[in-house]
């Protein structure tokens, strides 16, 4: 159970006065739905106001705090356009204060006709005249004066800076004294505030590198020693060394040799499973690499054994692909497979339970809800999770929890993840990589183009499908809000249904329900749709060969290991397939650099350590596109910098004789609260 301390940092935000569910929805679009979530929602950086006297003393395009008085207003011509409010300094010189989307009757509430207000804001010009575009500070001249400088946070459509702001205050205030986990001579040595003066410096001065680091360590630290104690956990626990006789594998018929990459992985997958500590592996491999079949000559040595096996995947759709490749590559070998999903229910369902119980299934394919009902094996020996990163490691606790012993568990991703970012989110596994193609692989030609010639790229785009294949088309990525990101998508989608017909373009979102996306899926996946227009939620490993076109716009706003992603969903068929990377007009020199990388390798672990490198300070973004959204203080050229430090501390606290005991232990076990590692609380030894 979590200290009571924390209680108050753990209250949802609706608790709080003032946040109702209008202003709830923007909020939980931020992620932030609890008072802990605002606490660690940092600043990004800092607005610096000029005070002036009046607004001759300004320059267009400054912050500026004036003090202004409304003489009319100005209705917009339909109820959409703007609202005005015609307001003048103490010298007479007039700035039109500009409220967009039905707020006037917020604005006539803000400016009384005739009354002095205080109005921070940034001075634009709009013709030959001046005006300030939702003023974001507004008070009566008595009231405490706009603040000179002020932090500016992240934001989402319907919640404005200030009222964030707000919040935050409120969040700052309930934040406990806490023990301090981190060794006080080292803390000293690293000259950083204690968690509660960290949290203040770090939201009213976001360049507070002290403060900010102090706070990142903090929650690797956490991620570290949960890490740490969970593998500790499950190592101790003893499961069962299976060996396979070879009689199924031996008898799959293949129509090519194994690559050496796949002969090895399956030697280091066997010889896990042989021992009676249960394996705790991810295998690593390209998108193509053949994963899939690494799996399952390790499910036929699981059913060789006597035993039985499961594969689980992120997806509905995925499972079902999944369920048919195993089928036919199973054909005519004595193995039963059977599927089980959310979507089955009835009869059919009840029947692949029994088959469960009894053991006359071997080997079961599901989605993750497979583990959170009563299913029941007879003898499950081995759970294979692919694409894992859509798990969590509480997640990964769970799988292996059913079974009277732990099976083994086998985790394919075709996520390259660099070597430092590995030990940070998967430190608890050990690593195997496929690092070689199957033979005979066209790599996928990758080119960058401007934006500029959008119209050739539609052309080339109509041609592509008038050859009867299928191309994707993957829309911008815009950081600051979910809502344009969709716009842009929809707009795309439009323009493409307007050169194209409407029948040969599809859409998915991450907006879309659950069996509303996976019905766009299937008909693209059918061949109905020509081309998919997405924002970045094409499902990961989702097999459809026809598509041999990648298009991605606003190419140089993704992380490089997600482009790579991207490009990986074409180059499945035989065609020759391209990937187009659409870029804008004018680009930064690492944003340069990025793409040209893109186009000179195809190899994602090359990829993976150069767009971290590449990626550099304050940028959390990458991280969260790649799936690896298991931090969100620390900032992915932070995880680099301090993990080593935080790994040596986590090892000598979880190695320490009686490290859990004492004041120390207590303060720890705050810390894994508070940045929500719950899962690897009850491994804390005691006594
Ligand atoms: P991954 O899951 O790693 O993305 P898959 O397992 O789906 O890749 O394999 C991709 C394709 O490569 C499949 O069609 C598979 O049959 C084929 N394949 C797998 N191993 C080999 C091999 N050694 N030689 C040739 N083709 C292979
Ligand atoms: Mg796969």
């Amino acid at each position: 159970m979590r200290p009571d301390i924390l209680n108050p940092l753990f209250a949802a935000l609706t608790d709080l006065k003032g946040v109702g569910p209008q202003l709830a929805k923007p909020l939980t679009r931020l992620g932030l739905e609890r008072v802990v979530d605002v606490l660690f929602h940092l600043p990004t950086g800092l607005v610096q106001r000029y005070p002036v006297d009046r607004l001759d003393a300004a320059q267009v395009g400054q912050q500026i705090i004036v003090t202004l008085t409304a003489q009319d207003y100005r209705p917009g011509r339909s109820p959409r356009a703007p609202f005005g409010v015609e307001a003048f300094d103490g010298a007479g010189d007039h700035v039109r204060l500009v409220y967009f989307g039905r707020t006037a009757g917020l604005a006539k509430k803000l400016f009384p006709l005739g009354e002095p207000r205080q109005v921070s804001g940034r001075l634009d010009a709009y013709g030959d005249m001046r005006q300030i575009v939702h003023p974001d500070h507004v008070g009566e001249p008595g009231d405490a004066a706009i603040a000179t400088s002020e932090a500016v946070y992240p934001l989402t459509e319907g919640l404005t800076n200030a009222r964030l702001g707000q919040l935050v205050e409120i969040a700052l205030e309930r934040r406990p004294e806490l023990a301090e986990w981190i060794d006080p001579p080292l803390l000293a040595l690293r000259q950083w505030p204690d968690w509660r003066e960290a949290l203040a410096r770090a939201h009213s001065s976001p360049h507070d590198a002290a403060a900010h680091d102090r706070l990142a360590y903090d929650e690797i630290f956490a991620s570290q020693v949960a890490l740490m104690l969970i593998r500790e956990g499950l190592r101790k626990r003893k499961g069962r060394g299976i060996a396979g006789d070879g009689r199924l594998t031996g008898a799959l018929r293949l129509p090519f040799g194994l690559t050496g990459a796949q002969e090895r992985v399956g030697r280091e997958i066997a010889g896990d499973m042989a021992q009676d500590v249960p394996m705790l592996r991810m295998l690593q491999g390209d998108v193509g690499s053949g994963k899939t079949l690494v799996a399952l000559r390790a499910m036929l040595a699981a059913v060789e054994a006597g035993t039985q096996a499961a594969l689980l995947a992120p997806t509905e759709i995925l499972a079902r692909q999944h369920f048919a490749t195993l089928q036919a590559m199973l054909a005519g070998l004595p193995v039963t497979v059977a599927i089980l999903t959310g979507r089955d229910k009835g009869r059919v369902r009840e029947s692949t339970l029994m088959g469960l119980a009894d053991g006359s299934i071997d080997i079961l394919v599901g989605t993750h809800a497979i583990f959170q009902e009563a299913v029941n094996y007879r003898d499950l020996a081995l759970v294979v999770v692919d694409e894992q990163h859509r798990f969590g490691v509480a997640q990964r606790l769970m799988l292996t929890a059913k079974g009277q012993r732990p099976p083994h568990l086998l985790v394919m991703t075709a996520t390259p993840i660099p070597r430092t970012l590995q030990l940070a989110n998967h430190g608890e596994m050990d690593v195997s990589r496929i690092d070689e193609m199957p033979p005979g692989r066209t790599p996928v030609d990758t080119r960058v183009v401007s934006v500029d010639r959008l119209d050739e790229v539609i052309g080339g785009l109509e041609r592509h499908l008038a050859s009867g294949a299928q191309a994707y088309w993957v829309c911008p990525l815009v950081a600051e809000s979910e809502i344009s990101e969709l716009a842009a998508a929809e707009e795309r989608a439009a323009l493409l249904r307007l050169r194209l017909g409407d029948d040969r373009v599809g859409l998915v979102h991450g907006r879309m329900k659950g069996p509303d996306k996976d019905e766009v899926m299937a008909r693209f996946q059918a061949g109905h749709i020509g081309v998919l227009v997405a924002t970045t939620v094409i499902e990961v490993g989702v097999d459809v060969p026809a598509a041999s076109l990648m298009i991605v716009e606003h190419a140089e706003n993704f992380g490089l290991a997600q482009l790579h992603q991207l490009r990986g969903r074409v180059g499945r068929g035989a065609a020759k397939s391209v990937c187009l990377l659409l870029r804008s007009q004018t680009l930064s020199e690492t944003a340069r650099e990025r793409l040209a990388l893109m186009r000179e390798t195809n190899d994602g672990f090359v990829i993976a350590e150069k767009d971290l490198e590449l990626r550099g300070g304050g940028e959390l973004l990458g991280l969260k596109q790649s799936g690896d959204a298991d931090y969100r203080v620390a900032s992915a050229e932070q995880l680099v910098r301090l993990l080593p430090v935080a790994h040596d501390d986590a090892r000598l606290f979880v190695e320490r004789d009686g490290g859990m005991d004492g004041a120390r232990g207590e303060a720890v076990r705050l810390c894994l609260y508070l940045f929500e590692r719950d899962a690897a609380v009850p491994l804390l030894r005691s006594g």
